[in-house]
């Protein structure tokens, strides 16, 4: 059997756990997060990094960053996943739903300057696969608008767009380091802070409200309640598990590369007859081999797709449903415009297994089956 994902795992992971363990600090904010806090700085030149507990989180705390109040309104495509949308709906914010590319699922920017209001508050591009929005055009509106910009780069970590790192370019990034993403902490994330400004109320929400954070550093000589917050501060477990992975990145984006491109060798053919169609990776983006999909006719040729790789042991998955053709996207939500692309590509689109140690002779098996099923 195929499985579509196994979380990542490089052999330390254990090691760091114990050594954790052994320091008598377990809760969060001990010497594993703050090692994962600057790799990450470092690895991405942004200004500060902090671990939470979940992209969601991450999400969560942009949220509160950005002074969200009821009734703002905050543009997103709708081919995303429902934290990209709830982080915001908490705060009683609407989703504004914009239309996607075709070619990268990705939020077409030459829609969002219409969807604009006087309630309007933020952007937030969604980077799918580790493919970048178009982040030129975005930052520009975002600027001549007076708009925030949260990148939900939860599968954008190692990913890069016209050189700079996914996360890096908005006001706020937000990682995810779930067991399904590149790099994994069982449950994780990463908030990304670009500007020094935002940094120390940034410490303070992720600490129950506290201002815990400089009286650690010695700033201070008691710590208080000192605004809103809550506690999205991960385990040093958690960080340790995702120490031994930051060390091992090379490796793990390497192999999840020569995947990549092996699947996208193999299945060139089926793409050139027309069966198929293959990711596209935009000039001036680097992707970081998140995903790879590949999309078919219609929803009734995946369907049949999908169910001939399993009765071949092999688990294909489709990914969103639509966030506005949800019951909750209907409540929280609104469609602007029209929905040309986001359900029919999203009702095309298959992602085939993609791991770290998937092997050569698997990809082989699966892209044999794909091309067998199109044989017919
Ligand atoms: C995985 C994912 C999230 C959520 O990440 P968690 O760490 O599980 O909260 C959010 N947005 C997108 C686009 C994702 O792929």
């Amino acid at each position: 059997m195929i499985p579509f994902n196994i979380p990542p795992y490089v052999g330390k992971e254990e090691e760091y756990i114990k050594e954790a363990i052994a320091s008598k600090k377990i809760c969060g904010d001990g010497a594993f997060t703050k090692k994962c806090n600057a790799f990450l700085e470092e690895y991405t030149g942004t200004t500060k990094a902090l671990l939470t507990t979940s992209c969601t989180h991450a999400t969560e705390m942009a949220a509160i960053l950005a002074d969200i109040q009821p009734g703002d309104e905050v543009i997103m495509p709708s081919y995303t996943f429902v934290s990209t949308a709830d982080a915001f709906v908490l705060r009683g914010a609407k989703a504004v739903f914009v239309d996607i590319r075709p070619d990268t699922m990705n939020i077409d920017e030459n829609l969002i300057e219409d969807a604009i209001t006087e309630k309007t508050k933020a952007i937030v591009p969604v980077h799918y696969a580790g493919v970048s929005c178009e982040m030129d055009k975005i930052m520009e509106i975002a600027k001549c608008h007076n708009l925030l910009v949260i990148e939900d780069a939860a599968q954008g970590v190692d990913s890069k767009y016209k050189g700079k790192s996914l996360g890096t370019m908005g006001d706020y990034g937000c990682f995810s380091f779930h067991e399904t993403k590149n790099l994994s902490m069982g449950e994780g994330g990463a908030l990304l802070i670009r500007d020094q400004k935002n940094v120390e109320r940034a410490e303070i929400v992720r600490e129950k409200g506290t201002n815990r954070a400089k009286f650690f550093r010695g700033q201070i000589d008691k710590y208080t309640w000192v605004d809103a917050g809550s506690s999205y501060l991960p385990s040093e477990l958690n960080a340790a598990y995702l120490y031994a992975q930051l060390e091992n990145i090379h490796e793990i984006q390497n192999n999840r590369m020569n995947s990549w491109n092996y699947y996208y060798e193999l299945l060139s053919p089926l793409a050139q007859q027309g069966k198929i169609e293959l990711p596209v990776i935009p000039e001036g983006c680097e992707h970081n081999a998140h995903m790879f999909y590949i999309k078919a006719k219609d929803l009734e040729e995946r369907t049949a797709l999908s169910a001939f790789l399993k009765e071949n042991d092999i688990t294909a998955s489709f990914h969103y449903i639509p966030l506005h053709s949800a019951p909750a996207g209907e409540k929280f939500g609104r469609f602007h415009g029209e929905d040309v692309y986001t359900t029919k590509e999203s009702e095309r689109l298959l992602r085939m297994p993609m791991y770290y140690g998937l092997k050569k002779d698997e990809i082989e098996f699966v892209c044999e089956k794909v091309k067998e099923f199109y044989a017919v």
